[in-house]
């Protein structure tokens, strides 16, 4: 008998290919379950290219089972495993937690991890330029020289040469031709330098090393701590967060640390001084980061690289392989809430990171938000207090300057009181800070023969007049005209009339008052860019400018040592409207600005123009009593049941058919919940209800601690199908309400 084959050896049954699950970066809340090739490996966190229709598309293998049931020849293969660093573990189960928490797609969530990341392979390495022996044999002239003391042993591109040279490309290419300079290869990502601990960082007062101790403590014990840095402004809690910093960077080698600020762009000397502390720059992450350096910073962060991050609130999601510290600054900034896309609260998702990765989160503030206050009270998070200034700096003493007894002359808006206060400023040659919450020239522009308001089109926002420009812009809708010299409306000429003052309209007031002192405004739609806003921010340090005028931007951060008077010239503004955060958020402004004044040896004054000097936030503010006015508030918070004493969300419906967004409105209303613990109010319309042509009704709903107010807007808000042409945007803990 012949050899017979062996019938297994045809068999037709297969081995099963190995599944994966993966999320893609779209707005849906599943993945997809694709199959391995032979040979692929794909670990959960693997980024992987899988068809999907008929593009292709880059996601992530998640570490979720696959569903057996679905036979193989219905799943598609993964097109390829890309070479790049698996996301970690808790990156994963943080995007879970966000969208859950949030009521949002989870690949929503996962985009923002993977946002500028987009090029995840790394990128062609480019060729770079250093000193070469120059043979005798080359011609030399006046550019040539110019490249050639430029050159280092540090490699630069043709292109950085010739900046730094003053010449074109072409001479610098044509010097390497001629053999003048060496090529290298080098990497686009140069990675990012080692950060120090052990650099000697400056010498605590027994205060803060006290305050140090508690947090290092809380670092070397590797495990999930929430801690708050309650100081006043000046006090040194920056010096202390660093130690806690610096304890993390000792624990591993792999350890990486991220900071939160609310601004950036313009906090240059806070990274100088990281870079100090631990002689190595932090990776920055922020809207103003050029996108080569988002991929830098992206990829050597998914490398465990880069350890020390600077960032917005979006640095929360960047792909941190061992992620052991972050600390939140300023953590009652409005700034950390999200407002499009996933509507997340930075703080609030930091500490979730931290209990999710196991690790001590710090919150720092001199005003800390009610939420964090509740917090410490009920003792989830820890507390350390820095209440005074270091070294000989005191606090400013505060004022109230009452525009009723003391009013501006007709067509101003500086009372007498101020006026007085910074004459003796400016004649002791220090520097004043007049400070006014808002853009422009005037917030209001009015016609006097019709009285039309301008607005932008088909919205209920006014437009505001900027002289700098000579536009009216609109600050919701980012609508601008060149100011018209009719009314459009009546069609009167030269009859549109700014009404109220904007920071260009004070400066004008303070020009005319002080016509010999050097006045500058800072408010961010003055500057040509984060470069024109530094050197004027440098020169308020330098003392070279006697008055600023600002907004906001100039409140965060900012040590002038020769600032020793601050006037808030309308203390009152933010105060009005229904708004229950209004009280909390004035008081937290008002302090920051205040705190700006006499940060070093001199004595620092503040000055705050009210026409209502009994309202609880402003009387608070004259004694000096935060304490006294965040128990009242949360007093009152706590009386109706509002955050932190329990839970809100606001579910926004918007349409341009104003009445099938009624009809839909209705229908939600009576299927509202009717549930112990939870109150549905609304619909009402919501703030700014017409805009951009798209009327916008808005639901709250308020639920006890005790509800999950997920669950509760999920039932919900599944009873009714929503049509198309209505959007719905739900926001757990909405910013205002
Ligand atoms: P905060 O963050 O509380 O506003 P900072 O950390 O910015 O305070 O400190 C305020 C000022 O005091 C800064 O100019 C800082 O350099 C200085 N300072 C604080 N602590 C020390 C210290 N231990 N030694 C020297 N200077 C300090």
């Amino acid at each position: 008998r012949g050899a017979q084959p062996d019938p297994q050896l045809f068999a037709t049954e297969e081995v099963p290919k190995e599944r994966v699950h993966v999320l893609l970066p779209m707005p849906v809340g599943d993945g997809y379950d694709y199959v391995l090739t032979a040979g692929m490996t794909a670990p959960p966190g693997s980024f992987v290219i899988v068809p999907l229709g008929p593009r292709e598309m880059v996601g992530v293998v998640w570490p979720e089972p696959t569903d057996p049931d679905l036979p193989e020849r219905k799943l598609k293969p993964v097109s390829e495993v890309i070479d790049a660093p698996p996301l970690s573990a808790d990156v994963m189960a943080f995007v879970d937690w966000v969208a859950n928490y949030t009521i949002s797609p989870r690949g929503t969530v996962l985009r923002l991890v993977m946002r500028s990341g987009q090029q995840l392979s790394p990128p062609k390495p480019q060729t770079g330029y250093i000193r070469a022996e120059v043979p005798d044999s080359l011609r030399m002239t006046s550019a040539r020289e110019k490249v050639l003391d430029m050159t280092s042993e540090t490699p630069l591109t043709a292109a950085e040469l010739a900046r730094e040279a003053g010449v074109s490309d072409g001479v610098v290419r044509g010097l390497a031709e001629a053999g003048g300079l060496q090529a290298i290869e080098i990497d686009p990502d140069p990675p990012f330098g080692a950060p120090d601990p052990d650099r000697k960082g400056r010498a605590l007062s027994p205060l803060q090393a006290e305050a140090a101790e508690h947090l290092t403590a809380a670092v070397r014990e590797e495990r999930y701590s929430a801690w708050v840095i309650d100081g006043v402004t000046g006090s040194g809690k920056t010096e202390v967060y660093l130690e806690a910093i610096a304890e993390t960077l000792r624990l591993r080698p792999s350890t990486q640390i991220c900071i939160l600020l609310p601004e950036i762009a313009l906090t240059l000397p806070f990274l100088k001084r990281i870079e100090e502390r631990f002689g190595a720059a932090a990776a920055h992450w922020h809207s103003d980061v050029s996108s080569a350096e988002r991929r830098r910073v992206w990829r050597r962060v998914a490398e465990g690289q880069a350890r020390l991050v600077v960032g917005a609130r979006s640095a929360l999601f960047l792909p941190y392989t061992d992620l052991a510290l972050i600390v939140v600054d300023e953590e009652h900034e409005a700034a950390y809430k999200q407002h499009d896309g996933v509507l997340y609260q930075g703080r609030d998702m930091a500490v979730a990171r931290g209990a999710l990765g196991n690790f001590p989160v710090l919150l720092v503030s001199a005003t800390p938000s009610l939420e964090t206050l509740a917090n410490v009270e009920e003792g989830r998070y820890g507390l350390v207090s820095l209440p005074s200034r270091f070294g000989p700096a005191t606090l400013p003493d505060t004022d109230i300057v009452d525009m009723r007894a003391h009013p501006p002359e007709k067509g101003r808006w500086l009372s007498p009181k101020v006026i007085e206060a910074v004459n003796e400023t400016l004649g002791r040659q220090e520097q004043v800070l007049l400070y006014l919450n808002r853009r422009g020239y005037a917030p209001v522009t009015l016609c006097r023969k019709c009285g039309e308001r301008m607005t932008a089109p088909h919205s209920d926002t006014w437009l505001v007049e900027h002289r700098y420009s000579n536009r009216l812009v609109c600050h919701h809708t980012g609508y601008s005209i060149p100011k018209p010299d009719h009314c459009p409306h009546c069609g009167a000429a030269d009859s549109l009339t700014p009404c109220g003052p904007g920071v260009e309209r004070i400066a004008e007031e303070a020009k005319e008052t002080w016509p010999d002192a050097k006045i500058e405004i800072l408010s961010s739609d003055m500057l040509m860019g984060p470069g024109a806003a530094k050197s004027l921010l440098k020169r308020m340090t330098e003392g070279e400018i006697d008055i600023l005028v600002a907004t906001q931007a100039a409140a965060k951060g900012h040590n002038f040592p020769n600032l020793t008077l601050v006037a808030a010239v309308d203390a009152d503004l933010g105060l009005a409207g229904g708004d229950l955060r209004a009280a909390e958020r004035t008081f937290q402004t008002l302090s920051q600005v205040s705190g700006r004044a006499g940060r070093a040896a001199k004595k620092g004054r503040v000055l705050l123009q009210s026409y209502q000097p009994e309202n609880p936030v402003i009387a608070a503010l004259a004694r000096g009593d935060r304490d006294g006015f965040a128990e009242a508030e949360l007093e009152g918070r706590a009386a109706l049941g509002f955050p932190p004493y329990g839970r809100l969300a606001a579910v926004i419906l918007s349409g341009e058919n104003e009445q099938k967004l009624n009809e839909v409105a209705r229908a939600l209303a009576g299927v509202v919940p009717h549930a112990e613990g939870v109150e549905v109010w609304g619909p009402a319309p919501a703030p700014l209800y017409r805009l951009r042509g798209t009327y916008r009704l808005r639901f709250l709903v308020k639920t006890t601690r005790r509800v999950s107010i997920q669950s509760v807007l999920d039932e919900w808000l599944s009873r009714i199908k929503i049509p198309a042409s209505i959007r719905k945007t739900v926001d757990v803990d909405p910013y205002t309400f």
